[in-house]
């Protein structure tokens, strides 16, 4: 049996018919995550209905619905949290509800990192492995974890996601997220325009007349010798080792996943976190590898099966 799979991103809705750890067919929509969710949900429908029809299928080979959101899950709750400016309305949609009368079909929903882990466990670099920690560099931190073969949840399923706004800077400000110093404030694409500025070097910078401020543009820059991209580099690869230290600490995997768009640039950020830990890792001769996400923008689709088939989440019949 086939399942419906979803992936709401910040610019494409990525969707696929999924089966056996395989994407059978695939389609994308342009995310308007400025419109509301009711409107996105039944865009989604319509696209599911048109890919079955093109692949000679119908809902009666479906075996249920995956959605990953980017937002907070609640297995105890049909709803999410945490709408972050994104989809609009839809903290007050009961997806379940909204599955079995458009479909027919039970839903699971979950985080979108987490099922993107799912999916690298069932199918990409975290193949095979029990203990897994998968971090998400770029627009912001996400963090995942499969500990003991079952993905982390802790009591309001919340348990890793936030490790991104964990405080490494302790005398720092409080920043948007409310916490003080915390790790996504100081090393990712929603602060780099405003950590540039703030550089007195940042005037004689070619990131003053770049137009836009992105790790692309830091990451071009700072190999070019433009010293201020370099110095920007430089605090986010040392940020992010900190993030990644912190988890192999908190949660002792077998494995690092590092996904996020600036792992476009592998060469240069998996050697400076797996030199942090070789240099800092406390009390532990054990070298944890730390690679790239395979997936890509597959991950989270089949990660919606594993989540499905193995029931390990928010479903509801
Ligand atoms: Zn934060």
């Amino acid at each position: 049996m086939m399942i419906l799979a979803a992936d709401f991103g910040g610019t494409t809705i990525k969707l696929g018919l999924v089966r056996a750890g395989r994407i059978r067919a695939r389609n994308r929509l342009d995310a308007g995550a400025n419109r509301p969710m009711a409107e996105r949900l039944e865009a989604v429908a319509c696209a599911w209905e048109s890919l079955l029809k093109t692949n000679d299928c119908t809902l009666q080979n479906c075996a249920g619905v995956a959605l990953s959101l980017p937002f907070l899950a609640d297995p105890k709750l049909p709803h999410v949290r945490g709408e972050f400016g994104k989809f609009p309305g839809a903290g007050d949609i009961d997806f379940a509800a909204w599955s079995r009368a458009r479909l027919g079909l039970p839903v699971a929903l979950e985080n979108d990192l987490r099922m993107a882990l799912l999916g690298e466990w069932t199918a990409g670099a975290a193949r095979g492995k029990s203990d897994v920690v998968m971090l998400a560099l770029g627009t912001g931190i996400g963090c995942a974890v499969i500990s003991s073969g079952r993905l982390l949840r802790g009591a309001n399923n919340r348990a890793a996601t936030l490790l991104g706004h964990s405080t490494i800077a302790h005398k720092h400000s409080a920043g948007r997220c409310g916490n003080i110093g915390c790790a996504e404030d100081l090393a990712s694409t929603a602060t780099l325009a405003k950590l540039a500025r703030e550089r007195s070097d940042f005037a004689g910078s070619q990131l003053a007349g770049a137009g836009k401020t992105d790790y692309e543009t830091i990451f071009a820059l700072a190999a070019q010798g433009d010293e201020c991209a370099q110095a920007l580099l430089q605090q986010s690869l040392e940020v992010w080792a900190v993030v990644v230290q912190n988890a192999v600490i908190a949660f002792d995997p077998e494995l690092v996943v590092l996904g996020g768009g600036v792992l476009r640039s592998p060469d240069i950020v998996l050697p400076a976190m797996e030199e942090h830990l070789r240099q800092h890792m406390p009390s532990l001769p054990l070298q944890t590898p730390v690679v790239a996400a395979a997936l890509g923008d597959d991950a989270a689709l089949i990660g919606g099966e594993a989540l499905f088939s193995q029931n390990q989440a928010s479903t509801f019949a």
